[in-house]
């Protein structure tokens, strides 16, 4: 027993703790849950806990189903929505096999092990998710069949007496009690549509921020008689919901991105590291954006990038290299605009990590940065100038993530096999349905 995990049994007893949740994370990114009695934690801990892993999307195959989950003490936390009394806490598990192994499949190891590549390379790696969502009125659609967004507010705007403002501040009070620290929120520019940017942090945390940050919205919007979707673009005609993740590399307390002098003061770890996520993004682009859904989004408009490029201060790119003030350093990073606020962040965050260290490993060149508009450029313009096209659908980047030698490299053999049947299987699924735009257009002809 260490002195996190006799923290943890303290705090059960003196907070008089009546359920442990341990959660984990299947491959697509849904949030796994099982309620423990407290006195079945130190077993936990010592022991992990057996269930049956051919019953989880993407952790085991149905002749190796023993797992075990192992609560990270580190995680511990109370669940403030649950109430005063009785109270739940949660902490997230690693997965391991009954040998006590980690489990290949468990994203979260995924992403321990792309760290562990940092690490080695002598990089602890930061990331800031500015996480989009809508709030609707309710899960069911309208009328017409499109969901039904709370107001109709824009981006910035502040909508007097508007259910989203509410919202956000009781949202971002949960956010905080359970340790995740908000830097701002924001009505977005779709109706409906809000962002929280959460506090950079390390980006194992980030990933179980943001799993807990999906709870905490969705249980407040519930609680408040809304509902809060992630879905990358539940509306045609506006805006998608991005995840536009920050990263930096630290290599001890310096910021390996920075170079005063430099190119937009871009260090040529930085450069590198760019160079590595724009050459890999057609391979990941499916873990990134894994839904049929989300492609509307990449080629809706609104905002989401469609082409392979950088810029400096450009939100026309796919990876941008904020402005920041003379003297702030430290606060070098690059933002990367593709991911939707439905990934799977272990996996995804995994995915980008380990492109970007490829690009560092190989010495990648970084191609000129995109100046103008990349939306507007001409298609012949944009090849001119190497921007190729983005993934057009799911299909396409399946078929991108196959020819990959870089992605089971990241994501194991077992991960990349799965990750690639389920993605299969929705397509497969997807392309057979006769939709309502099809009948509308088709079924009056000839
Ligand atoms: N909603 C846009 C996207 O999907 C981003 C808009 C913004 O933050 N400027 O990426
Ligand atoms: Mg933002
Ligand atoms: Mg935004
Ligand atoms: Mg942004």
């Amino acid at each position: 027993m260490d002195r996190q995990q006799e923290f943890v049994l303290r705090t059960i007893e003196e907070r008089d703790v009546r359920f442990v949740r341990l959660w984990f994370t299947d491959v697509v990114g849904s949030l796994k849950s099982v309620a423990l009695a407290p006195a079945e934690v130190e077993g936990a801990f010592e022991e992990g806990l057996g269930f049956d892993g051919s019953a989880i999307e993407g952790l085991a195959r149905v002749f190796e189903s023993d797992m075990l989950a192992q609560p990270d003490p580190s995680t511990f936390q109370i669940l403030p929505w649950r109430g005063e009394t009785e109270q739940t806490s949660r902490m997230f598990c690693d997965i391991l096999t009954p040998d006590g192994e980690p489990s290949a499949a468990d994203p979260r190891n995924v992403l321990k092990r792309t760290l562990a590549k940092a690490a080695d390379m002598g990089f602890t790696c930061y990331t800031h998710p500015e996480i989009e969502f809508y709030l609707l009125k309710s899960q069911q659609p309208g009328p017409d069949g499109a969901p039904v967004p709370v107001d109709e507010g824009g981006y910035f705007d502040h909508v007097p007496g508007g259910v989203a403002q509410d919202f956000r501040r009781t949202a971002v009070t949960m956010l905080e009690s359970v340790g995740i620290s908000v830097e701002f929120s924001h009505h977005e520019a779709g109706p409906g549509q809000n962002e929280i940017d959460l506090r950079y942090a390390d980006a194992l945390q980030t990933a179980d921020n943001i799993m807990t940050f999906r709870t905490v919205i969705k249980e407040v919007a519930l609680q408040q008689g809304t509902y809060a979707t992630f879905m990358p673009k539940p509306f045609t005609d506006h805006p998608g919901s991005g995840m536009h993740t920050h990263f930096s590399l630290f290599e001890g307390d310096t910021n390996a991105f920075y170079e005063a002098g430099a190119e937009f003061q871009l260090s040529k770890t930085a450069r590198q590291f760019i160079a590595g996520i724009l050459k890999h993004a057609p391979e990941f682009t499916a873990v990134t954006n894994q839904f049929v859904n989300s492609y509307k989004r990449l080629w809706g408009g609104g905002e989401a990038p469609s082409y392979l490029s950088w810029g400096h201060n450009n939100r026309s790119a796919l990876v941008r290299v904020p402005l920041y003030k003379p003297g702030k350093g430290q606060s070098a990073r690059i933002e990367y605009r593709g991911i939707d606020s439905a990934a799977n962040p272990y996996l995804a965050y995994a995915v980008l990590l380990g492109a970007g260290l490829k690009g560092i490993e190989e010495g990648y060149d970084l191609p000129a940065a995109a100046e103008d508009d990349v939306w507007s450029l001409s298609s012949a313009e944009r090849r001119a100038m190497g921007h190729d096209p983005l993934p057009a659908s799911l299909h396409d980047a399946i078929r991108s993530m196959e020819d990959s030698e870089l992605m089971p490299q990241i994501l194991g053999e077992q991960v990349f096999e799965h990750f690639l049947r389920n993605k299969r299987a929705e397509w497969q699924d997807y392309r057979l349905q006769v939709t309502p735009y099809e009948l509308q257009r088709n079924l009056g002809i000839l």
